[in-house]
C-alpha cells in the first residue's frame, strides 16, 4: 500500500517547483516521511544551511555534568499583530550545578536565523543582568554569551533581559502568515553545558537543532483581545480586558520550551482521554480536518500513554495552520501545516508523529544535533505504531551514514545530506526500532521501554543511555544489533 503522504507531497513538490526551481524538493518527492519538518524555503535555507559554521563553545569536559537545572522562566511579552514585533520582558532562575563559580552563561537566539532573518525575522536583547548586576554581553547569531559572572555554585542564580522579537512573514513554525501566527522557539532559551561544553549548534532548517532542560515557566501574553491563542500549559484564570488588548496567563510546569500559536479566527474544539484534555485550534478552511485531528490526538495519548508511559501534562493542544511544512512539535502543542490536497488519513498520521514526540523530545529529552534520531525514529515509529503500519518500515540504510550521526555530518553533504538525513533518521531509524521489537518480542520491548521512560522522564537521553536501558533490561546483548543498524555510541565522543 502506498502511504498517502507520497501523494500529499508530490502536490506539494509540484507547488516547490514552481516557487523554487532548484529546491530539494522537487529533486526528492518520494524521501520526505510523514511528519517531518520541512523548511518552507528550501532554497534559501539550504543555501544557509552551507554557510553556518557551529559555534559551539568548548568549556573542557567534566563528566557527567549537565545544567544549568531547575530553570523557572518568567515572561511578561507583548505581540504587536499589526507590526508583528514582541517586546517582553525575562527572568530565568536556575541552579548552578556546573562549577564553582559558573564564569559565563549562554541562551540561543533561535529566531536570529539567517533564514528568519530574510523574511524580517530576527531577535535582539537589551538590559542584560546577572542577579540584579547589568552586565555585557555579546550576540552572535543564535548565541547569545554572557561572559564574566560568577555565580556561586549549589545556589540559585537569576538572569533577566528585556527582549524584541521581530517575527518573520512565512508559512512557518516561526513566522505569521495572514491571521496566522506561529510562535515556536521565538525567546531566548538558556543554553546546555555538557560534556561537550556550552552547546550553541545552529539553526537546522531541515529539522531540529533544539536542546534544553526542563522547567517551568510563567507566561503573561498582551495582544489583541480577538486573538484565540494556543500555547503551552495551562491558562490561568480569564484574560485581563483593557480596551482593546487582552492579557492572558500562562503556567507550564517540566517542559523544556514554550511555544504558541494565534490567529483570531480559530474555533475550538475538544476531548478529555486519560484525565489529559485535547484541544484542536483550526481555522474555518480546515474544518474538514477538525475531528480527524481531535481523534487522532485523543487515540495516539492513549496508545502511546500505553505502550511507552503516562501523558504527564493535564493539556495538548493540535493547531491547524496553512502551509507546507508538515508537522512541528512543541511541549504539549504541536503544529499540522495543511494543504488543500491533504488527505484525513495523512492529517491523522502527521498528528500522531508530532504527539509521538510528545514522549521523544517533549518527555525524554535529548540533544537534536548531536541525536537526531533519538527523538526523530521514535516518532516516526509511533506514527507507524499508530497507522499500524510497522510491517512497512523495512527502509535500507543509505550507504557511508550512520543512525547515529550528528546534523553535521548529515548538512557537510549539502542536498545529499538533507536526503540522507530523512532516509536514516525518519525511515531507517524506525526500521531499526522496529528490527528491535521484532528481535526482543513485543512484550519485552514495551517493557523496555516503560523502563526507558521511567528513568528519562524530564531528562535527557543518549545513544548510550537507550543501549545501556534496552540491555539491561533485557538480559540482551545488543551490541551486534545496534552495530549492524549503525548506531554506535562513539559518533558523539
Ligand atoms: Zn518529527
Amino acid at each position: 500500500m502506498l502511504k498517502n503522504w507520497k501523494s500529499f507531497f508530490a502536490s506539494t513538490l509540484a507547488l516547490g517547483t514552481i516557487l523554487a526551481p532548484s529546491s530539494i524538493y522537487a529533486q526528492t518527492p518520494t524521501e520526505v516521511p510523514s511528519g517531518a519538518y520541512l523548511p518552507p524555503q528550501g532554497k534559501q535555507a539550504l543555501t544557509h544551511m552551507k554557510t553556518t559554521a557551529p559555534i559551539r563553545a568548548q568549556a573542557g569536559k567534566r563528566h557527567g555534568i549537565r545544567g544549568p537545572i531547575n530553570p523557572n522562566y518568567k515572561m511578561n511579552v507583548s505581540y504587536d499583530s499589526n507590526q508583528h514585533i514582541i517586546k517582553g520582558k525575562l527572568s530565568v532562575t536556575f541552579i548552578n550545578n556546573i562549577e564553582n563559580p559558573l564564569h559565563e552563561i549562554y541562551f540561543n537566539l533561535w529566531g536570529n536565523d539567517a533564514g528568519f532573518r530574510e523574511n524580517g525575522g530576527g531577535m535582539d536583547v537589551r538590559n542584560v543582568k546577572v542577579n540584579g548586576q547589568a552586565t555585557s554581553f555579546q550576540i552572535k547569531e543564535t548565541a547569545l554569551h554572557i561572559p564574566r559572572v560568577k555565580l556561586p555554585q549549589r545556589k540559585k542564580s537569576t538572569v533577566s533581559m528585556d527582549f524584541t522579537v521581530h517575527v518573520p512573514k512565512g508559512q512557518d513554525r516561526f513566522g505569521w502568515d495572514g491571521q496566522i501566527v506561529s510562535l515556536g522557539n521565538w525567546f531566548p532559551i538558556l543554553a546546555v553545558y555538557d560534556d561537550e561544553g556550552w552547546n550553541v549548534d545552529p539553526y537546522f532548517p531541515y529539522g531540529e537543532s533544539f536542546y534544553s532542560l526542563t522547567g517551568n515557566f510563567d507566561v503573561s501574553v498582551t495582544t489583541d483581545k480577538q486573538q484565540v491563542i494556543a500555547a503551552t500549559g495551562t491558562e490561568i484564570g480569564r484574560p485581563i480586558i483593557k480596551g482593546d488588548l487582552a492579557t492572558h496567563r500562562y503556567i507550564a510546569k517540566n517542559v523544556r520550551d514554550f511555544a504558541m500559536e494565534m490567529n483570531p479566527n480559530y474555533k475550538v474544539i475538544s476531548s478529555t482521554v486519560n484525565h489529559v484534555k485535547v484541544n484542536v485550534y483550526y481555522a474555518e478552511e480546515h474544518a474538514k480536518f477538525s475531528q480527524d485531528l481531535l481523534q487522532s490526538g485523543v487515540d495516539s495519548i492513549q496508545l502511546f500513554s500505553e505502550k511507552f508511559g503516562a501523558y504527564p501534562w493535564p493539556e495538548l493542544d493540535v493547531v491547524s495552520m496553512r502551509g507546507w511544512f508538515g508537522g512541528m512539535e512543541y511541549p504539549q502543542l504541536v503544529m499540522i501545516s495543511l494543504r488543500d490536497s491533504a488527505t484525513p488519513a495523512w492529517v491523522r498520521s502527521v498528528n500522531a508523529h508530532e504527539i509521538g514526540h510528545q514522549w521523544f523530545y517533549g518527555i525524554i529529552g535529548n540533544n537534536e544535533y548531536d541525536e537526531a534520531w533519538l527523538d526523530e525514529s521514535f516518532a516516526t515509529y509511533s506514527a507507524a505504531l499508530y497507522d499500524k503500519e510497522l510491517d512497512q518500515l523495512t527502509a535500507e540504510p543509505v550507504p557511508g551514514y550512520h543512525l547515529s550521526f550528528p546534523v553535521s555530518n548529515f548538512t557537510a553533504h549539502g542536498e545529499e545530506g538533507i536526503n540522507a538525513y530523512y532516509d536514516m533518521i525518519y525511515d531507517y531509524g524506525s526500521r531499526t526500532l522496529n528490527d528491535l521489537r521484532k528481535l526482543l518480542g513485543d512484550e519485552q520491548f514495551y517493557t523496555s521501554m516503560q523502563a526507558y521512560f521511567k528513568e528519562k522522564k524530564f531528562g535527557i537521553t543518549t545513544t548510550k543511555d537507550f543501549i545501556r536501558i534496552m540491555e539491561d533490561t533485557s538480559g540482551r546483548d545488543l551490541n551486534k544489533f545496534f552495530e549492524e543498524h549503525l548506531v554506535f555510541v562513539s559518533d558523539q565522543e
